[in-house]
């Protein structure tokens, strides 16, 4: 049974280690980035709603977040574990899925977070050439990142759930130095 949250800046790899992980383990990686272009692409009420945010740059309201977390971490391929990457993003979004787990008798085993040297992340991002990822954008996101999510790197290591792993290596490294910080 594996249960993580990845953290780390836009850029810092997080994305594909968490899929490598959740492949690994055989369970369900839950990006909340992914999950949100998906529905706008398909153009469904909550795409509608989060489409210019995540345009933007900016971060789609808790409220939102919130919802739709609650309803995928209740669908039965969670029961195996979870890697959660892109959530919780706020110090809001962490107590509130911190409620969520106990009322579902879940709980984290680590934080990982990919540590990313600044000048490393923008040039990865302007690389990828995903929709969202234009210069203005990507600046954006990561004063958005500084503001509001890296406080969460505090938050666990208070609570002493947290492993930093050094993101600026090759795809493989990190993939290993995570295994080994985890135990898996
Ligand atoms: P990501 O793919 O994780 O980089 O997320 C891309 C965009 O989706 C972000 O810039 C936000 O607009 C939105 N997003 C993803 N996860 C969250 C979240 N947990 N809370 C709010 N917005 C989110």
């Amino acid at each position: 049974m594996t249960r993580l949250i990845f953290l780390g800046a836009p850029g810092a790899g997080k994305g594909t280690q968490a899929k490598t992980l959740a492949d690994l383990c055989a369970i369900p990686h839950i990006s909340t980035g992914d999950i949100l272009r998906n529905e706008v692409t398909q153009g469904t009420p909550l795409g509608v709603k989060a489409k210019s945010y995540q345009e933007g740059g900016e971060l789609v309201p808790d409220h939102l977040i919130l919802d739709m977390m609650r309803e995928r971490l209740n669908q039965p391929d969670t029961k195996d574990g979870w890697i959660l990457d892109g959530f919780p993003r706020n110090v809001t979004q962490a107590g509130f899925l911190d409620n969520l787990l106990k009322e579902l008798d879940q709980k984290c085993d680590r934080v990982v977070n990919l540590d990313v040297p600044d000048e490393e992340l923008v040039s990865r991002l302007l690389g990828r050439g995903r929709p969202d990822d234009t210069e203005e954008v990507i600046r954006r996101r990561l004063e958005v990142y500084r503001e509001q999510t890296a406080p969460l790197i505090d938050y666990y290591r208070d609570r002493h759930q947290l492993v930093s792993i050094e993101g600026s290596r090759s795809m493989a490294e990190v993939t290993a130095a995570i295994q080994k910080a985890i135990d898996l």
